[in-house]
């Protein structure tokens, strides 16, 4: 007899994606000629852009010839690219962070859901509250959740962010070992600043923990005090890992890279004490699980780093900002408290409704669709999220029907 691994069979249903997809079906077929607007789904919709189509087309004619081709690769990334990531994501920002403390992946949320590979099943897990589901049902299937009491999951330390604590989340007030920020967060499109940042690290010093740093929005990032990297502060190389991703930064959700600094002062410990040097850990289960990200993908996201790439990419993302400040705005001229949108390209909105009341009068009177709050964690009851990635044209389309909606 084949014993199934349990764990999985306690995460929760994938019900949020799949209810917003049922309501939407079924609005649908009641009013087949109702023009919807999805603001709903975080993927991005802008074409990959030039610099980085130039270096995948030179990638591929490389492997049609003998010279060029490449077969298996690094594991943990071709060396042009962790270079070029140490130097500009890094050492241009003055800090220390060297090619082989980076592995280069097939996105963030592989890593983030692998890294618990080399950690602990007696570490206890702390999440922000609304939260990137991957963090916690990833922690479900590693055995470290405990059981779930039909709001929450009774092992892991849910810290609240809402309108009342400014989203920043509040130190533990039990031990815990595993902490995951995401800032600029997804859902709630806020950020910490760096003073903000600096309590976590401390606390993570102080308490012998991993912070888990996701840091997949970096590029959407506008104000000065708001810290691209954790390692921008002072101790985070003996406390953290970070997670970054060219998913939202160049528009890489199809084509999939990302990467993960593991610094090599980054310990955790055995049960009797041992310190164990989690970069060589990761390396070791990079090298066992993994084969590498094709080298045509390398190449492009080697070629984000071009000045045509930058000026290219960022040229997108101030499309995307631009949607967000408009829909910010919008809320805001109807009396309606909006959050995020100005270093991400989440809008996040508290409801004067319940967040699938607001979901389904949201669609039913403007024929918009966003993301219930809830979906994400308990705390997001009674807020909504809306994403910046649609046209500009839809994003005015939606705004205008929200701006006239009596609710
Ligand atoms: N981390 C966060 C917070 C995200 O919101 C997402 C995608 O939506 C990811 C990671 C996944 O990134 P990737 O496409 O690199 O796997």
């Amino acid at each position: 007899m084949a014993y199934v691994n349990t764990n999985f069979t306690k995460v929760s249903e994938s019900y949020l994606f799949v209810e917003v997809a049922r309501r939407i079906r079924s609005y649908q077929e009641q009013h087949p000629d109702a023009k919807i607007i999805k603001m709903g789904i975080g993927d991005v919709t802008r074409p990959i852009v030039p610099a980085v189509i130039d270096a995948l087309h030179k990638a591929v004619d490389e492997m049609a010839t003998a010279e060029g081709f490449h077969g298996y690769g690094p594991e943990q990334g071709y060396a042009f690219l962790r270079d070029t990531i140490s130097n500009f994501d890094f050492k241009s920002r003055g800090l220390d962070i060297e090619p082989d403390e980076i592995f280069v992946s097939d996105g963030a949320k592989s890593d983030c859901g692998n890294i618990g590979d080399i950690l602990g099943v007696q570490n206890v897990i702390a999440v922000t509250d609304p939260v990137y589901p991957v963090y916690v049902d990833t922690n479900v299937m590693g055995g470290r959740a405990g059981e779930w009491d039909g709001v929450r999951f009774n092992r892991i330390c849910y810290m609240p962010c809402t309108m009342e604590n400014g989203f920043v989340p509040s130190l533990p007030t039990e031990h815990v070992d595993v902490i995951y920020l995401c800032f600029p967060n997804n859902p709630t499109g806020t950020t910490l600043t760096k003073n903000q940042l600096k309590v976590w690290v401390e606390y993570a010093l102080k308490e012998k923990a991993i912070i888990l740093f996701d840091a997949a929005y970096e590029a959407f990032i506008t104000e000065d005090d708001v810290p691209h990297s954790i390692f921008e502060i002072e101790g985070a190389r003996q406390c953290a890992i970070e997670f970054r991703s060219f998913s939202k930064t160049a528009g890489f959700t199809g084509l999939r890279c990302g990467y993960t600094v593991v610094p090599k002062d980054l310990v955790a410990y055995t049960e009797d004490g041992k310190a164990v040097a989690l970069n060589k850990l990761w390396n070791r289960r990079q090298s066992t699980k993994f084969n590498g990200t094709p080298y045509i993908v390398q190449r492009a996201a080697e070629a984000v780093y071009s000045p045509e790439g930058r000026a290219q990419i960022m040229e997108n993302i101030a499309y995307y900002r631009e949607n967000a400040k408009l829909m910010k705005e919008t809320f805001e001229s109807i009396g309606i408290p909006a959050f995020g949108g100005v270093n991400s390209p989440y809008v996040w909105i508290k409801t004067p409704l319940d967040s699938w009341t607001f979901f389904d009068r949201l669609l039913d009177e403007c024929r918009v669709v966003g993301t219930p709050g809830v979906g994400f964690g308990p705390s997001g009851q009674n807020y909504f999220r809306l994403t910046a990635f649609a046209t500009h044209e839809a994003t005015k389309e939606a705004m205008d029907r929200i701006k006239n909606w009596k609710l």
